[in-house]
């Protein structure tokens, strides 16, 4: 085994360092999903210019044509969106790991290992709302699809332009730019959080977690953090608990490394 020479006040360093810079990796994150999903305007845009007239309006004759193209603008959502979360996850592993992973000496073999675990963990868990992440990306495609439809509905009926429509069809877009949002952030954090603890499990130096409450100092995370679990120390847990890693929605609790007492 390669020799760690982490002391456990070099360690919280580590940590304190990383959670400042996940932080601004999640920012960019939550942008780039918003971005990525927001290529749908374009493409609405288009397919409305391809039925509308020499004036830019669009005949009632058209409508259903139209309504019914809107089933490929929600595929490619989905499929857009899968893609997006599934490269945020596992940024957010290979991220995490390689900051975590030399420091307690997870051998770079073990590295891929982990990085596989924590993206089949987020993306196979079962949320409060019992879904899986791929089922949350079709639940908003097809939200976004049915405003899409509302509005070019009500436009055509009324006669209006394209021009007038497509301020409508942003304003949709931007009324769901929250969900996105929330999805990037729920499903990166979650990664992170998994990934110290995979991390941990591959190390020899590590047995046990420090679990932080969040800012919010929701009830759900600081009743984990007072939590004597083990007769260890409020808010001790073992690696592979998972109840530390999404305590409740919108959390910033985190876990930081207990070093083996036998390594101090
Ligand atoms: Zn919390």
């Amino acid at each position: 085994m390669a020799e760690i020479l982490t002391t456990q006040a070099e360690l919280d360093e580590v940590f304190a360092r990383l959670e400042k810079d996940y932080g601004a990796l999640n920012n960019r994150q939550q942008a780039y999903a918003i971005d990525e999903i927001g290529r749908v305007r374009s493409e609405v845009t288009e397919l409305l210019a391809e039925y509308a007239d020499g004036e830019g309006v669009v005949q009632r004759q058209q409508m259903n044509r139209i309504l019914s193209d809107l089933d490929v603008v929600e595929s490619n959502l989905r499929q857009t969106g899968e893609l997006t979360f599934e490269h945020i996850v596992k940024e957010t592993s290979e991220y995490t790991t390689a900051r975590l992973a030399p420091v307690i000496g997870v051998s770079a073999s073990a590295v891929m290992g982990v990085n596989q675990h924590v993206l089949q963990y987020v993306t196979r868990r079962f949320g409060e709302d019992g879904l899986v992440l791929s089922d949350r990306v079709w639940g908003l495609s097809g939200e976004i699809r049915d405003e899409l439809s509302t509005v070019i509905r009500s436009s055509i009926i009324k006669g209006e332009g394209i021009n007038a429509m497509i301020p409508k069809i942003r304003k949709v877009y931007d009324n769901e730019t929250w969900k996105i949002r929330r999805l990037a952030r729920t499903e990166s954090v979650t990664a992170h959080r998994a990934a110290i603890s995979y991390n941990a499990q591959e190390s020899e130096v590590v047995e046990w977690l420090q679990f932080h409450h969040g800012v919010k100092r929701t009830d759900a995370c600081v009743n984990l953090a007072n939590h004597d679990k083990y007769g260890k120390g409020k808010g001790v847990y073992k690696t592979t608990d998972t109840e530390i890693w999404m305590p409740h929605p919108n959390c910033t609790s985190y876990a930081t490394y207990i070093l083996d007492e036998r390594w101090l």
